[in-house]
């Protein structure tokens, strides 16, 4: 897996220690997880919380860095600060209140990603392009949170290419942030790409891309 991420970096120039593997390991069992450690990986993304709390707790021993990718809904904001250093998908401001008011309780200050809806599907999570700047100003007064950049998922294609615009398109939204200089706001990491579609996404700028099929199999 790291040798796909390095040649797709160094294929457009970029430095791999610039892009992150995310180890999506939802569904998979913490015995398949503990190999894949042990083969070399640190981040692992989980999509829900129970599961991810078993599994966590199961693999405390390893020095691993576990991000949340899921849709995360306010009532586990509390499970969710005690279990992820990364949480890459906010998009509401009532959400942000919750996870600044429980990081606030044990005393953390919690990383975050706004996720971003850039193909503007109503079935979808993440806030609307349009919307962003002003979400971000808000949950940038909330002293217990962090922003580190925008995360998005595009629709679902079978041909990666068709997926760059809307990887672009984050890009951009990530740099016209960037410009507005919003203090406690890091606009450094971008999360986008996935198992089809990766090497287009580093291509744009990814800088956390979250795989799981081609590192632990397909899903069950
Ligand atoms: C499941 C999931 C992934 C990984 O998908 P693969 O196609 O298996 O690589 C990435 N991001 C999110 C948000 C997911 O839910």
């Amino acid at each position: 897996m790291n040798d796909r991420i390095n040649n797709a970096a160094y294929a457009c120039g970029r430095d791999p220690e610039t892009i992150r593997l995310v180890a999506v390991s939802k569904t998979i069992p913490a015995d398949m997880v503990r190999e894949a450690i042990n083969a070399g990986v640190i981040i692992l993304g989980e999509n829900y919380i129970q599961e991810a709390r078993e599994k966590i707790n199961e693999l405390s021993a390893f020095p691993v860095s576990w991000h949340f990718i899921g849709h995360l809904q306010t009532n586990k904001a509390k499970y969710a600060v005690r279990l992820f250093d990364l949480i890459h998908t906010i998009d509401s401001l009532k959400l942000a209140r919750e996870l600044n008011k429980q990081a606030k309780k044990i005393n953390k200050i919690q990383q975050i990603m706004i996720q971003i809806n850039i193909s503007m599907e109503s079935s979808k999570s993440g806030v609307y392009e349009q919307n962003s700047l002003s979400l971000i100003r808000d949950i940038s007064c909330l002293q217990n949170l962090s922003i580190r950049g925008l995360m998005t998922m595009p629709p679902f294609f079978n041909s990666p290419e068709k997926a760059r615009p809307y990887f672009s398109a984050l890009r951009e939204l990530r740099d016209k942030i960037k410009k507005e200089a919003i203090q406690n706001v890091s606009m450094e990491e971008l999360s986008m790409g996935m198992t089809g579609d990766f090497e287009v996404a580093i291509e744009e700028g990814a800088t956390l891309v979250r795989i799981g099929t081609a590192v632990f199999g397909k899903r069950n």
